[in-house]
C-alpha cells in the first residue's frame, strides 16, 4: 500500500545540528503517522545506490559523500497525499527558497545540506521505503 505514504530522511547535517527531536515534532503536528523508523548510517555505496537515479548530475559525487558523511533518520509516513504534503511540508530543495516555516528553511544551511529527503512519487516512496525497512518493521 504505497498510497498515501512517503519516505523522509533527516540528513547529517540536521542530525548533527541537534535537530532530530524538532524535525519529527513538525511531521507529526503536521498530521503524518509514522508507520517505520531507524536511526542508521549510509555507507558510500548504499548512499550511492540510493540516489543513483542522479548519477549523470554533476553533484552526484558530493550528494554520495555527504549522505554518507554521518547518521541519518528514515522513516515511512502516512497521510493523505502524503508525497504531495510531505514536500510542501520541507520547501524548495534549496533552503534559501523555502517558504517560511518549512522545515528546510528552518533547519538547512545550504543546497547540499538541506536537512530532509521527501520521496518526489508514489512509485519511489514505495521504492524508497522497501530499501531501509522489512514488513516486519513497519506498524
Ligand atoms: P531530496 O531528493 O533529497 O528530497 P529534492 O527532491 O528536493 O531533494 P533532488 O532534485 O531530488 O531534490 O536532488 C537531490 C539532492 O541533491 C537535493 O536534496 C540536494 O541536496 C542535492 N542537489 C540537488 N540539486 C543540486 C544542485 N544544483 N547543487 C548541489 N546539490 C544539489
Ligand atoms: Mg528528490
Amino acid at each position: 500500500m504505497s498510497t498515501n505514504r512517503t519516505f523522509t530522511m533527516i540528513k547529517p547535517d540536521a542530525v548533527a545540528n541537534g535537530h532530530i527531536g524538532a524535525i519529527i515534532n513538525d511531521i507529526t503536528a503536521a498530521g503524518f503517522k509514522i508507520i517505520a523508523l531507524k536511526y542508521t548510517k549510509l555507507t558510500d555505496e548504499t548512499a550511492g545506490k540510493f540516489y543513483e537515479i542522479h548519477k549523470a548530475r554533476p553533484f552526484y559525487a558530493d550528494l554520495v559523500s555527504f549522505m554518507s558523511s554521518g547518521p541519518i533518520v528514515a522513516a515511512i509516513l502516512e497521510k493523505d497525499n502524503a508525497v504531495e504534503d510531505f514536500r510542501t511540508l520541507i520547501g524548495a530543495t534549496n533552503p534559501a527558497d523555502a517558504a517560511e516555516g518549512t522545515i528546510r528553511q528552518k533547519y538547512a544551511k545550504s543546497i547540499d545540506a538541506n536537512a530532509v529527503h521527501g520521496s518526489d512519487s508514489d512509485e519511489n516512496a514505495a521504492i524508497e521505503g522497501d530499501f531501509f525497512f522489512t514488513a516486519a518493521e513497519r506498524f
